[in-house]
């Protein structure tokens, strides 16, 4: 992708593999150089810098990942290594913040200052950008919606709360609720979630001014209009004030690019729009 504000930009070269089934982080972090070395093949001309999202926790900007996905990387140093690894800039951010970059740059957000991005899947994650800057956080981690509230009395969830809208929403809990896939959810399953996933939205346009939330992830898009129209609905039943009664929720723009486009946009961050963060490399 093009790394310079106004370029535009386009994407020439890509590759996917699985993530090794293993507990040894080399191995997964092979697998990971692996794919790297393919879109180097492919790609016309050497990159001028690594964007990566990964998924979270994560300390010290990629400095020590724990995505939740991949047991086999706890405290693992993916930054450094991947500089070490390839000899250029490297900036890593959470995925769902890479997301709401990427939707602000090419997709859904285009031309928004002051929105939130999601997923809603296998875990439910968010990145909000406010006044035209994506929110970090003390650690980098801002955003985590998955981790709001919205059923008082409701599930556990894996981060040791009750009642957060990834313990309600996410593909795994609506299997566990249903006993079926969530893919094969009814109309009130899809709706419920809808309206769930609209409450914390509401939440965060009262609290952050928002004017837009970007969805993305298989749940969410697979229940289509039932849960954005519940979704829509919600909002307009909780966002009462008058700044945020206007917030809109609609599907993410980017699709199966999605997060191609959002480490792109990681790495554009660091050269371009924030000379002065952290992530920045030396
Ligand atoms: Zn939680």
């Amino acid at each position: 992708m093009g790394a310079k504000r106004g370029l535009k930009a386009r994407l020439v070269a890509g590759a996917q593999g699985p993530t090794p089934t293993t507990d040894d982080a080399e191995v997964v972090f092979g697998g990971l150089m692996a794919v790297i070395d393919r879109v180097r093949s492919r790609a016309p001309r050497p990159a001028a810098i690594c964007g990566v999202g990964c998924g979270g926790p994560m300390l010290s900007g990629g400095g020590s990942v724990s995505p939740l996905n991949i047991p086999a990387w706890r405290g693992f140093p993916l930054r450094p290594r991947l500089m070490a690894e390839l000899g250029m800039p490297v900036a890593v951010d959470n995925d769902a913040k890479a997301l709401a970059l990427g939707e602000g740059w090419r997709g859904a957000a285009r031309g928004s200052g002051n929105y939130l991005a999601m997923v809603v899947s296998t875990g439910v994650g968010g990145g909000i950008v406010l006044d035209d800057r994506l929110l970090d956080g003390t650690d980098g981690n801002a955003g985590h919606i998955g981790h709001v509230v919205v059923e008082p009395d409701g599930r556990m969830c894996p981060c040791g709360g009750r009642g957060c809208l990834e313990a309600e929403v996410s593909g795994p809990a609506i299997e566990a609720t249903t006993g079926r896939p969530a893919a094969d959810a009814g109309p009130e399953v899809r709706r419920r979630t809808g309206t769930l996933v609209g409450r914390a939205v509401a939440s965060v346009a009262n609290l952050l001014d928002l004017e837009l939330a970007v969805v993305a992830g298989s749940v969410a898009l697979g229940y289509g209009p039932a849960f954005f129209d519940a979704a829509q609905e919600e909002i307009g039943l909780r966002a009462r004030l008058e700044f945020s009664r206007t917030t809109r929720i609609v599907p993410a723009g980017l699709g199966a690019d999605g997060p191609l486009v959002g480490a792109a946009a990681v790495g554009r961050r660091a050269m371009v729009d924030d000379p002065t963060t952290d992530r920045t490399v030396r």
